[in-house]
């Protein structure tokens, strides 16, 4: 069967321009050649240490960017080749779930005309049958309907996160990019934010790409996970294998930081030496290199190979497995 949404060696730069007359100097490989596919009802998890380039390649999926290379198919439908038209078209269909909702809710207007407003700017249904409409999305997604007619700031994080859920669960999507939705809430809050998004998926058969820095978020939520750094797929798995039997020594070193409830059970701490190479200029062969606390020579050298390990396990390491 067709899978859902196919990404194929993504591309996303970003032009440096220098000197006087702000020419071109180089580029930043936000995202720099990612593949995967979703079926639908999956829920896969992107994760890794910020400016890895998770965000940037969601909001590429999406086409929020453009990309600069490669190529994402949603049902078939190459999205970067839509005209403007025909992509506004499919807009309903592919969401995008903010960090901070409450940055992109004007203060100034109730929440019941921000979660409306899309439905009739779509044309999907008239100006009579929103509220009703805006009520029924609040109640599902956790908030009495009274609160139709109060402002952005009378709502705790949690309930704006609701209220973001909200604002792109009416367009009747089946496909949300997840971007960091539980980072800026309280440990309660996140399990509370979570459980809902598991209901949403199971009830409306959605498919998610969950963004996150946060491998026990993750955990909860998704089937599949993939492993991002500097701006490229590292490893990728079902989160059952992926969180029993790690490849890559990256993996291993963010699992081994997730603390656990029984401490036997814990893996053993590999701890990152330096920080994350800027992206403008990343370490040749392995990307990994400068931080790997495995690395050889031919790691400096060569990029290894993202390839299948066996059963769906892919990982790019040209030491796999072996530590
Ligand atoms: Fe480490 Fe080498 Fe594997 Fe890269 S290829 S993760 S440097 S062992
Ligand atoms: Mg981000």
């Amino acid at each position: 069967t067709q899978p859902l949404i196919e990404v194929k060696d993504l591309k996303k730069y970003f032009p440096i321009t220098g000197g006087v007359f702000q020419r071109t100097v180089g580029h930043v490989k936000a995202v720099d050649g990612v593949s995967f596919s979703l079926n639908k009802g999956e829920a896969l998890g992107l994760v890794g240490e910020s400016g890895c380039g998770k965000s940037t390649t969601g909001r590429t999926v999406l086409r929020l960017l453009e990309k600069s290379g490669g190529s994402v198919h949603f049902k078939g439908t190459d999205l970067h080749s839509l005209n403007k038209k025909d992509l506004r078209a499919m807009r309903p269909k592919i969401q995008l779930v903010f960090q901070d909702p409450y940055s992109s809710l004007n203060p100034r207007i109730k929440v019941g005309e921000a979660i409306g407003e899309a439905l009739v700017d779509h044309g999907i249904v008239s100006r009579s049958e929103v509220r009703d409409r805006v009520k029924e999305i609040l109640s599902i997604c956790g908030l009495a309907p009274y609160h139709i007619d109060r402002y952005p700031h009378e709502f705790s994080g949690g309930q704006r996160q609701r209220i973001g859920i909200a604002r792109s669960l009416i367009l009747k999507p089946e496909f949300m990019v997840l971007d960091e939705p539980v980072s800026a809430l309280d440990v309660s809050i996140q399990a509370q934010i979570i459980n809902l998004l598991t209901d949403l998926q199971e009830q409306n058969d959605l498919t998610y790409l969950f963004i996150s820095h946060d491998l026990s978020v993750v955990e909860h939520l998704c089937n599949r996970v993939g492993v991002m750094y500097l701006g490229s797929m590292v490893e990728m798995a079902s989160r059952d294998e992926l969180f029993s039997n790690p490849l890559h020594p990256y993996t291993k070193a963010l699992l081994s930081a997730v603390p656990v409830p029984d401490p036997t059970k814990k893996p053993e701490r590999i701890v990152l030496q330096g920080d994350i190479p800027s992206p403008a200029n990343p370490p040749s062969g392995c990307k990994f290199h400068t931080r790997c606390p495995f690395a050889k020579d031919i790691c400096k050298q060569q990029i290894p190979e993202y390839k299948d390990a066996g059963s769906n396990h892919y990982v790019a390491c040209h030491f796999a497995g072996e530590f």
